[in-house]
């Protein structure tokens, strides 16, 4: 396996030039069964605070809203890019700024669900997440998880008939208001807008390899560097995340062993 203090070095050489990119669950917070219920060790928010006084930028990149991330991590001197990057909290605000190319466009799912009729979706086993920008159909847990899947994908038609853009995940359906919502597109625009040199990213799951991609492209470009692309073990973790990754590390352990040298 390759040194990973020598793979971290060009990044603490220059830390003022340097962004600590990272994924929230699994990665920072370990995995429980209950989302409600992540949080990140202290110890590791204690390590997170140091490193953002020190770098550039320390950023979470999440499926989840901006907010929820921040709660979770439980630092308000972190920037969290949140729903894959379309929401994006700085540092002390209050409020995530949606992503400006949205436009009109950044209300069109909650207007899609708000026209649905929950009485009888939710009879079906299907419950909704408000996600903003994002509406999340979820139906893990429904009498007959078949069914209630038959019913989300007849709403994932509906919904992309009307200019959404559907994402099916584990017993999850994800209606989006652009096609191109990934992490890749959010590291993209965190290390463009910041300017830094060299970057790290660590993720423990398929979304997080567009993070991977676009780190490596940034670096092809000259837009970095340095990029570091650090995979987080675990028994469920795609196999393709390790391959790509220049470092493996163990869980969200070995993840905070990894930040303890930067
Ligand atoms: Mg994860």
């Amino acid at each position: 396996m390759n040194d990973p203090e020598a793979i971290v070095e060009p990044l603490r050489a220059d830390p003022g030039r340097a962004a600590i990119l990272c994924d929230v669950d699994g990665t920072l917070a370990p995995i429980v069964d209950d989302p409600a219920a992540a949080a990140v060790p202290a110890r590791t928010r204690a390590l997170l605070a140091m490193l953002a006084e020190r770098y550039r930028l320390v950023a979470c990149i999440t499926g989840r809203r901006a907010s929820a991330a921040r709660r979770i991590v439980g630092l308000d001197q972190l920037t969290y890019a949140g729903n894959h990057g379309l929401e994006l909290l700085r540092p002390g605000e209050v409020e995530p700024t949606l992503d400006p190319a949205l436009g009109h466009r950044g209300s069109a799912a909650a207007g899609f669900v708000a026209r649905l009729d929950w009485d009888r979706l939710a009879s079906a086993g299907l419950r909704l997440e408000d996600k903003g920008p994002i509406q999340a159909i979820h139906w893990r847990g429904a009498a007959d998880e078949a069914a209630a899947e038959q019913r989300a994908r007849a709403l994932a038609d509906l919904a992309a008939e009307e200019g959404l853009v559907p994402h099916f995940g584990r017993l999850v359906l994800e209606l989006r208001p652009v096609a191109e919502v990934h992490k890749g597109v959010a590291t993209r625009r965190l290390i463009t807008t910041t300017g830094v040199a060299g970057a790290l990213f660590g993720g423990d799951d398929h979304t997080d390899r567009d993070a991977f991609a676009a780190l490596r492209e940034l670096e092809r470009e000259g837009g970095v560097d340095t990029a570091v692309c650090v995979a987080i073990a675990s028994p469920e973790a795609p196999p393709q995340l390790q391959r790509e990754a220049d470092l493996v590390v163990e869980g969200p352990e070995g993840f905070f062993d990894l930040l303890g040298r930067l």
